[in-house]
């Protein structure tokens, strides 16, 4: 479960002050399916971020599983955040000079896990995601379909019990974003909270629960009746 208790979020730039979060209350249970909308500005990436510990709040509590993220300091955040979170940006950010194979396994190597089990691991993972035969390609040797694919494989090789996606279709084609769109969607079926900041209305409506953000604060948060 993710609670954020009256999350207030400040960032400074010269002598004015950015109020990208205000007072935002919010729990989201163990496998829901939210979709995050609002304008720009609105202070949708700092909320995601600051749930993936991207980012620290400046007054509030944060907890996740019953833990309370503001007390830890950054090296037990970066632990959690490595077997925890998952985490899917718009501009995939991938490791330019790594192949496919290689971004994948990163985390699994800051993590500490044995050859074998890498191995083992990333051979399912792009097997699963449909990127065998690009396993020894480059990001720029990638369609962006396919750098999503790598970027969700690379997300979720820890197993992680969330996944926050930040308009993770924002920069596919209709096609491309129904692909990565449907793979969010079966990981969220297999009970993994997925978190998605969208621009499209359309896309929003399919998930479970619609929160709406203005000028830092949740406007409206609402369950679709239809699921
Ligand atoms: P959204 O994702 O909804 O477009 P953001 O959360 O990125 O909005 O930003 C919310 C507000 O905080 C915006 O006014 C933005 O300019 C500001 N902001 C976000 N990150 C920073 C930062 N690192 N430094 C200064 N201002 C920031
Ligand atoms: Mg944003």
């Amino acid at each position: 479960m993710i609670q954020l208790e009256n999350i207030s979020k400040v960032f400074t730039v010269g002598d004015e002050k950015v109020h990208a979060l205000r007072n935002v209350d919010l729990t989201i249970d163990t496998g829901e399916y939210v979709a995050i909308m609002g304008p720009s500005g609105s202070g949708k990436s700092t909320m995601l971020n600051m749930i993936g510990l991207l980012d620290r709040p400046d007054s509030g509590v944060y907890s996740l599983e019953g833990q309370d993220m503001t007390a830890l300091d950054d090296s037990r955040q970066a632990e959690l955040r490595r077997h925890k979170i998952g985490f899917i940006f718009q501009f995939f950010h991938l490791v330019p000079r790594m192949t496919a194979a290689e971004n994948i396994e990163l985390p699994m190597m800051l993590a500490g896990l044995d050859t074998r089990e890498r191995k083992k691991r990333m051979e399912r993972s792009v097997e699963a995601f449909g990127l065998a035969d690009r396993a020894g390609h480059r990001p720029d040797q990638l369609s962006g379909g396919q750098r999503q694919r790598v970027a969700i494989a690379r997300a979720t090789i820890m197993q992680p019990h969330i996944l926050l996606a930040d308009e993770p279709t924002g920069n596919l084609d209709r096609v491309s974003g129904g692909e990565v769109i449907n793979i969010l969607e079966e990981l969220n079926s297999q009970n993994i909270t997925l978190l998605m900041v969208t621009h499209d209305p359309e896309l929003g409506r399919r998930a479970r629960r619609q929160i709406h953000m203005v000028d830092g604060q949740i406007e409206t948060d609402n369950s679709s009746p239809t699921g």
